[in-house]
């Protein structure tokens, strides 16, 4: 996949005022300017950042030293000039995407380039223990073909399909993985992987996903996961937006019928109960008397376009548009995407979403908001992962420069 990164400028910014704060502000700056630009002479790095010519030699010596960058002669205007690229096959980041029935687990170098992935699927009710040391063994054969070792990984993202207390780093009970509720996650995820591991929530990832890898010009962007569950994720001016508790984002609880089903949370006619592809696939097999009804066999039968199946999506999409003129009237976002596991269908309940979201919102605000469906098919999150790992790893290449605690969660 050919993207054009786009990377945050100013994360992990430093205390400022002190000489060191400066040094690895500047550091920063060279280093997300080769990431954002691609590799530059010194001479570009300096007009593109505005650091003279001797601060930029001296920036770029350190970052070789530090194994991130490395510089080739070439000539450049009849010149010579020194080359300055990221030495991207040294260091890799790590992305895993754990959902309530697959793993995917995939090595990136700095450019943004996929080296390898190894994707699973798990059975439901899947245990933390057994996931994590299945995507332990995976990152181990990834690094023996790829010939690197984990200390060449400078970050490694976790994504998975719940909201984590930011206080004690587990998953809150009430969630499609009923089973790792309480669990300090990251403490499980760093002693199984062999690295340390930042989590995210997966709809967050994939709004990162298609604010750096696709939407770029879009400043405010909502990422809806219609899976198992439903999330969302939002990014607000680039960056991922998180509440204080880390509990932001489960539209999939907002309800949309008073005398619905009773969802699994505790509420009543919750979106999940009626739009998540579980409630659409057992809606499905209910209405066929089929005892294992998939989600490929409903897919299938709205590509063939049958009258019922395309009813429980219309349905679906219905109920999605209602959640979505809400949180367009909030939010006002330049742009909402539509992904998950849906496939084709996915175009179908979007377009009846649109038209529930036409009659509920402000018309000003539906204008000027684009509805999509996510062109990452199943790899939004992984995307996002890899996003997130690189954005966290241009922090840490600076040598120690403090983490912002909006790229980490505490
Ligand atoms: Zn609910």
């Amino acid at each position: 996949m050919a993207q054009r990164p786009k990377t945050e400028p100013s994360l992990g910014t430093p205390r400022s005022g002190s000489q060191q704060g400066l040094r690895v502000r500047n550091r920063q700056l060279v280093l997300t300017t080769i990431l954002n630009e691609g590799a530059a002479t010194q001479s570009e790095l300096a007009r593109s950042t505005g650091l003279s010519q001797g601060t930029i030699s001296s920036l770029v010596k350190e970052l070789v030293a530090d194994r991130v960058v490395e510089t080739e002669a070439v000539v450049s205007s009849g010149r010579r000039a020194t080359l300055v690229s990221l030495k991207s096959d040294a260091q890799i980041v790590v992305g895993v995407d754990v959902g309530r029935t697959h793993l995917r687990v995939a090595t990136f170098n700095l450019r943004h380039e996929l080296l390898g992935r190894k994707d699973f699927a798990l059975e439901l009710g899947h245990s933390y223990t057994q996931t994590l040391a299945l995507a332990g063994e995976c990152l181990t054969e990834l690094l023996e073909v790829s010939g690197h070792d984990r200390a060449a990984i400078l970050s490694c993202v976790v994504g998975i399909p719940v909201s984590i207390d930011t206080y004690s780093m587990s998953v809150i009970q009430g969630s499609v993985l009923p089973t790792w509720a309480g669990v300090d996650l990251r403490e499980v995820s760093e002693q199984h992987l062999g690295t340390p591991v930042t989590l995210e929530n997966d709809a967050n990832l994939g709004a990162l996903a298609h604010s750096v890898y696709d939407d770029t010009e879009a400043k405010n962007l909502v990422y809806i996961k219609i899976a198992s569950g439903i999330g969302a994720g939002l990014v607000q001016d680039g960056r991922i937006y998180r509440s204080t508790s880390g509990l932001s984002g489960e539209i999939g609880h907002f309800q949309v019928f008073d005398a619905g089903t009773v969802c699994y949370c505790g509420n009543r006619g919750c979106l999940e109960t009626i739009a998540s592809t579980r409630s659409l696939v057992a809606d499905f097999g209910r209405m066929r008397m089929n005892p294992e009804p998939t989600l490929s066999g409903l897919v299938a039968e709205v590509e063939a376009r049958d009258p019922a199946v395309l009813r429980l999506i219309d349905d679906a999409g219905a109920a999605l548009g209602k959640t979505l003129a809400v949180l367009a009237n909030l939010l006002a976002p330049d742009v909402i995407v539509i992904g998950g596991p849906l496939g084709s269908a996915a175009a179908d309940l979007l377009e009846a979403a649109r038209v529930a979201a036409h009659r509920q919102a402000l018309p000003a605000v539906e204008a000027s908001t684009n509805f999509k469906v996510s062109r990452f098919k199943n790899d939004a999150e992984l995307w996002g992962a890899c996003a997130l790992a690189i954005q966290i790893a241009g922090v840490r290449a600076l040598g120690g420069g403090p983490l912002s605690s909006s790229i980490t969660i505490k």
